[in-house]
């Protein structure tokens, strides 16, 4: 008789329920908001990375069932065969201009724009020097170019320095960092890495996935935050976080995203967004540009946030972003703190190993621009009154 072939998942199941680990997925009964119905609660939503709520903006919902009704629900192709549409292009064009390059490729994720431009741009021969808490589609894309990897501690340039300090003169090198750190959100170590960068010629390339549309202007992302324009070569963006909708993009020179529609393999193989999704972006700049109020007011629910849990006395790292950790260490504490805050009516997702270090155990916070104060004060309070519960905070 044949046996489980794969009986060795139950058996890595098993072992993360009895360490307090597994997770069932968390059901949104209807819209992804500040204020959502999840798993049938009522809660303040404080784990999504839709910072301006811009998922049921009436203008975006609009021009994408404008969309829908005009140019129907598919692409029907990759890019190259006959997929690319003329909202495609249009889209991208806007996107260059936003960025301030010269041109921009829009792929279906973020992720695959990573994944993507990464394993294209550099090959066995060459050395890519990534931050070592780089976003999984940055390391994937690394693993796939055959390239040399080398870590450097996080944010620290003058490591990524001696490690380009070491290599032979001549060598294709690639600089990598994220913008915004998606589980601790500090920002990366932009400007100095650039001049390490000027330095050493290497291929600068940022990650601004939970930059765009909340850090620079109008939401530019990080590389405009800081004023490095003209100095970082491959700048990544995603349409999928403060954009509300899906998709990633590079933004770049002319040769860069030429060279992407010719060798980027996401591109190359796999279809392009529905056109309906395209509007949507469009319609997500038009706001950005239109409605910069948007983002004064995440900057400004992020400042009270932050300040209170800081206040109670919570351990919330180096965060410089809308992006608030409560480091607790232990995971299964993690576990325990963001379901009885579950519980309370707080939704914010506990995060372990192996996302984040084994000790840095955390409950994520992200506030958006939507939250009114009476939700993020009611959290606070929710926060307070089960970190005592726990011995997280002093009784
Ligand atoms: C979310 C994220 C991505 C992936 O973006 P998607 O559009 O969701 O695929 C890439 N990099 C970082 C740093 C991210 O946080």
């Amino acid at each position: 008789m044949r046996g489980d072939p794969l009986r060795y998942l139950s058996d890595e199941l098993d072992a993360l329920r009895t360490a307090g680990l597994y997770r069932t997925l968390r059901v949104l009964d209807a819209e992804q908001q500040a204020h959502a119905s999840i798993d049938h609660r009522s809660v303040v939503n404080l784990s999504s990375n839709n910072y301006l709520g811009l998922t049921t903006h009436p203008r975006l919902r609009e021009r994408a069932q404008d969309a829908l009704a005009r140019l129907g629900v598919g692409s029907g192709s990759v890019r190259t065969i006959a997929g690319t549409m003329a909202i495609h292009l249009e889209l991208e064009a806007r996107l260059a201009a936003f960025k301030q390059t010269e041109a921009a490729v829009v792929f279906q994720s973020g992720f695959t724009a990573n994944a993507g431009t990464v394993s294209s741009l550099l090959g066995r021969d060459d050395v890519i020097v990534s931050d070592e808490l780089n976003h999984a589609s940055i390391i994937d894309g690394a693993r796939l170019s055959r390239a040399a990897i080398k870590v450097f501690p996080h944010r620290d340039a003058a490591a990524a320095r001696a490690i380009l300090e070491g290599l032979p003169r001549g060598q294709r090198t690639l600089l990598i960092t994220d913008g915004v750190f998606s589980m601790d959100g500090d920002l990366g170590a932009l400007p100095a890495l650039c001049d390490v960068a000027d330095e050493f010629g290497c291929i600068m390339m940022v990650d601004d996935a939970h930059a765009s549309g909340v850090f620079g202007r109008n939401g530019r992302g990080t590389v405009d935050h800081f004023g490095l324009h003209g100095r970082v070569d491959v700048q990544v963006g995603t349409l999928s976080k403060a954009i509300g909708a899906l998709g990633g993009y590079v933004a770049g020179s002319r040769a860069l995203i030429d060279f992407l529609y010719h060798r980027a393999r996401p591109f190359l193989f796999s279809t392009s967004h529905p056109p309906s999704v395209a509007a949507t972006c469009l319609a997500a700049l038009d706001v950005l540009e239109s409605e910069p109020q948007l983002i004064d007011r995440i900057w400004e629910n992020t400042r009270f946030f932050k300040a209170g849990l800081r206040r109670l006395g919570f351990d919330t790292g180096a965060s410089e972003s809308p992006i608030t950790p409560v480091i607790v260490g232990d995971g299964a504490l993690a576990m325990r703190l963001s379901d009885r805050l579950f519980a309370e009516g707080v939704f914010a997702q506990g995060i372990a190993f192996p996302t984040v270090a084994r000790d840095r155990a955390r409950v994520r916070t992200i506030v958006m621009a939507t939250h009114t104060r009476e939700e993020l004060q009611f959290a606070l309070d929710c926060f307070e009154r089960v970190g005592r519960e726990l011995g997280i905070l002093a009784a």
